[in-house]
């Protein structure tokens, strides 16, 4: 797919300044973060394309090979260390059919636009940088979405540098592990707590799971988007799970009782004589737990009546009679002459 230019993205002018630059981006950054736009795709994807933008165009030397190059400059004008904090830049994680779908570090502005709405990562730390927030993404079953549970994120995750303690130097010298950057990369598994009820497209906070600042800086927050695989038989709808439980044509006449499946479990469940196709029953806090209220919702099924495929004389003899009960025709509600 063909990239949008940078300027274009942020939408400003070719010669736009710094502060024009950075305005764009706060501006674009606020309206399509993913907390705001929960489960939206092209709003996410937007706001990828915003923050790589602004990751060029806020740098004047990135900005300069940019608007000599255009988007081969980036990738291919620097050298390792210049490329550091760009997005494509070697720090992808996990290809295609990996469970997570890549992953990368904010730029420090993020938690400088963010961290007080998420409550946490403002606060004065002398010459250390501002802790740097970072983003992935992972899929979890349905089950877990519903009743919480855990899931572990493989990534890169820029640590203090060991060997210069994040000064990034080496008595005079520029410290060689991370060459004066004061933090390196390693790769960690960390432990995610998926709460419960999460939603699809959701985000989850694990603090202090994000980039190390430089010079010793506290490390920012890691945000993971959350995918809840499909269920084959479940769906969720806000609060409530609806399913299909198929009955046999004795059990929708005569009434019965059944076992239903729930996602907390097997309930016993009426049907009560006379049950139609496609008709809904209600079990009351069988379904989803919603953080915020703290209410449950319920479990909605739907009967489908299975009919006999085997034919039989005895069973024509049944169907012919059961036939002659219908108060009425079946079809005389619908419209006619169409
Ligand atoms: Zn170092």
């Amino acid at each position: 797919m063909k990239k949008r230019d940078y300027y274009e993205v942020l939408g400003v002018s070719k010669g736009a300044s710094e502060a024009e630059i950075k305005k764009a981006y706060r501006r674009l950054a606020r309206k399509l973060h993913p907390d705001v736009n929960p489960g939206d795709k092209s709003a996410q994807k937007r706001f990828q394309e915003v923050q790589e933008a602004y990751e060029v165009l806020k740098e004047p030397e990135k900005r300069r090979a940019y608007d000599r190059f255009g988007h081969a400059g980036p990738s291919m004008g620097f050298d390792g260390s210049a490329a550091e904090g760009f997005p494509g830049g070697g720090r992808g994680f996990g290809g295609a059919g990996s469970p997570f779908e890549g992953i990368h570090f904010e730029t420090s502005d993020f938690a400088d636009l963010f961290g007080n709405i998420f409550g946490g990562t403002g606060g004065f730390r002398a010459a250390a940088e501002r802790p740097r927030d970072a983003q992935g993404s992972i899929e979890i079953p349905f089950r877990d979405s519903v009743l919480g549970g855990f899931a572990s994120l493989s990534l890169r995750r820029e640590k203090e540098c060991k060997r210069c303690g994040g000064t990034g130097r080496a008595g005079r010298e520029v410290c060689p592990d991370c060459h004066g950057q004061g933090r390196v990369a390693e790769a960690e598994t960390v432990k995610i707590r998926i709460p419960e009820g999460t939603e699809s497209g959701g985000t989850i906070r694990v603090p202090g799971k994000g980039a190390a600042g430089a010079h010793g800086g506290a490390p920012g927050d890691l945000y993971v988007t959350v995918r809840v695989t499909p269920h084959p038989y479940f769906e969720r709808q806000g609060d409530d799970i609806h399913g299909v439980v198929p009955i046999t044509v004795k059990e929708a006449y005569a009434g019965a009782e059944i076992e239903v499946p729930t996602i907390h479990g097997t309930v016993r469940a009426t049907i009560p004589p006379g049950t139609q196709g496609r008709q809904k029953f209600r079990l009351r806090g069988k379904g989803v737990k919603n953080p915020r209220t703290g209410r449950t919702g319920d479990h909605i099924y739907t009967v489908r009546i299975m009919v006999p495929k085997t034919q039989t004389p005895a069973g024509l003899d049944a169907a012919t009679l059961l036939e002659s009960l219908y108060d009425g025709a079946v079809r005389e509600g619908l419209p006619k002459g169409l």
